[in-house]
């Protein structure tokens, strides 16, 4: 192994997280190389980590299909459109997913190259003395320099030890997004964000879906107003949600898998044909640290790291899913770009207070700061504005009016503390939440805004006004 090449900056993986990094340090003047190791089902390369391969992209894209034909199952009567017998060709719909993740990962080679970043396809393995250990995908080795070294290796699906994958009949995240046939009955374990909206896709499609959650309460992370709005609907779609559902076990058999778990009732079974463990990520540091780096690993193994995401060893950076925070490629690509820049000797930095979460069920689900239960907690005033969809004349035209918005905001300074929203598009209203966070909005910049109309925004800007008792198209409480 010969010591050849010597960088700014080694980003090791190429997800939301590193690929930013890259191309920001590439901005700035920096030599940069990011190696990437992701491997497809069929052993191909594919920049973009898990959110463009296997995550993000691929599931967005399926729940856009699967929508658009229940939607013309469901809705497209009420409009007075016919459509006679409505069939669906799945493999189409892979297809379609299939090409939509080409093009983006393909994307990426491109910024790269644009940007003047040296790809690496291959494994990268951080030694001591900020050298890394480049393995390509044949297999030759060498060994890298580089002034920093950022982490940005993501994170794996986690497995339930009684519940273990095996790729045909348990399956992961991925392996539901590839199936070929819709299954017809769909078991997923865990109603977190994956299991709500893969349930959903299958069950659109016409699989009959139970999801077993262990927790009691469903939606914990989500304002609990919101979480019961939400389940009303996800069960009016038809997903059969068992709260407060401890899973112990599973066994195969000629009628399919059996899920054994208990609940307050006491021992159950759900017999199924294929079943999706969705109960959360765990980080991923596999083979990426040599003996004496210096980077410490917390309890739960994610990378140790400082708020400008400067781990244990110095100038070792590391990013994304794999350090602390909510596992998401926005979040990730923040960090990201701050590291890109710090680096480079700029100031940057992330607002953890303003990351916003989205839920891409029908309805959306989507919010940013804290929930009212939060609120309830920090013992500081809080008032409420909510307006429902059902009143605004956009969402009636668009026969969506399921939902609504929610601003929270301290009694005292006026401050918007948190906004949820539960409707139509609720993933793109929520920016205007999220800008008014990072501004330090008060209820009063939301209701002094014009908003167009008819739109969903109105819906925003109505709750806020709500909020002082001033609404106007919607009585207040
Ligand atoms: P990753 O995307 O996991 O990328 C890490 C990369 O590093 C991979 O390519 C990996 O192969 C590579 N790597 C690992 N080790 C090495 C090594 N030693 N050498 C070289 N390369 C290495 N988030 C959202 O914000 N919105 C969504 O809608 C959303 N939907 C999702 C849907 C699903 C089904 C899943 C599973 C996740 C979803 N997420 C979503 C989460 C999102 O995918 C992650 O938060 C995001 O991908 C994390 O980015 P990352 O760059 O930290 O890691
Ligand atoms: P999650 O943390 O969102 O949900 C996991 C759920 O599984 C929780 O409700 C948990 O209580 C439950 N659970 C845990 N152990 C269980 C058990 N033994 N039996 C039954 N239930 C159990 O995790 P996820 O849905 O796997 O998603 C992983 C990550 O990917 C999340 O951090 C999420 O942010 C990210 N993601 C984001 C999006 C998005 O932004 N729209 C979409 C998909 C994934």
């Amino acid at each position: 192994m010969t010591d050849t090449t010597s960088y700014d900056v080694i980003v090791i993986g190429a997800g939301p997280a590193g690929y930013p990094c890259a191309i920001r340090a590439a901005q700035n003047k920096l030599k940069v190389a990011c190696i990437d190791a992701w491997k497809n089902y069929d052993g191909s390369h594919a920049y973009g980590g898990t959110c463009l391969n296997a995550g993000c992209i691929p599931s967005k894209a399926l729940l856009e299909s699967s929508e658009l034909y229940h939607r013309a199952q469901s809705e497209f009567g009420a409009h007075g459109i016919k459509v006679g017998s409505l069939a669906f060709d799945l493999a189409t719909m892979q297809k379609r997913k299939a090409q939509i993740v080409k093009a983006s990962t393909q994307g990426i080679a491109g910024l790269f190259k644009a940007a003047g970043v040296t790809a690496m396809p291959g494994h990268g393995r951080l030694l001591s003395g900020n050298r890394v250990e480049y393995t390509s995908l044949d297999g030759k080795q060498s060994q890298l320099t580089a002034k920093h070294v950022v982490l940005a290796t993501g994170s794996v699906p986690m497995e339930l030890k009684s519940v273990p994958f095996d790729g045909k009949a348990v399956v992961d995240s991925w392996g539901a997004l590839e199936f070929d046939a819709v299954p017809k009955r769909l078991g997923v374990i865990g109603a977190g964000v994956i299991g709500l909206e893969l349930g959903s896709v299958w069950r659109r499609l016409g699989a009959e879906v139970v999801v077993l959650e262990a927790m009691e309460q469903f939606l914990f992370m989500a304002d609990q107003q919101v979480a019961k709005e939400a389940l009303k609907h996800f069960k009016k779609l038809g997903l059969d949600i068992r709260l407060g559902a401890k899973v112990g076990g599973v066994k195969a058999g000629k009628g399919g898998v059996t899920l054994e778990y208990v609940d307050a009732s006491g021992q159950q079974t759900v017999t199924v044909d294929k079943v999706v463990v969705a109960v959360g990520r765990r980080p991923f540091t596999g083979e990426l640290l040599g003996d004496g780096t210096g980077v410490e690993l917390d309890e739960r193994g994610f990378v140790k790291v400082d708020h400008e995401c400067r781990t244990t060893a110095a100038n070792v950076w590391a990013v994304g899913d794999v350090v602390r925070g909510p596992m998401l490629a926005h979040k990730g690509k923040e960090e990201g770009v701050m590291v890109g820049d710090l680096v480079a000797g700029l100031v940057s930095e992330v607002n953890y207070k303003a990351v916003p979460s989205v839920i891409y069920t029908a309805p959306e689900i989507a919010w940013v700061g804290l929930t009212e239960e939060e609120a309830r907690k920090t013992g500081r005033p809080y008032k409420v504005g909510s307006f429902p969809f059902l009143a605004s004349g956009r969402a009636r035209a668009m026969e969506a009016p399921a939902g609504f918005a929610k601003v929270i905001s301290a009694s005292d300074d006026d401050e918007i503390l948190g906004v949820h929203i539960i409707g139509p598009m609720a993933g793109e209203l929520i920016a205007e939440a999220v800008l008014a966070l990072e501004y330090s909005a008060s209820t009063e910049d939301l209701q002094r805004t014009m908003h167009a109309h008819p739109t969903l925004s109105e819906a925003l800007h109505e709750a806020a006004l709500g909020a002082d008792k001033r609404a106007i198209d919607f009585p207040n409480r």
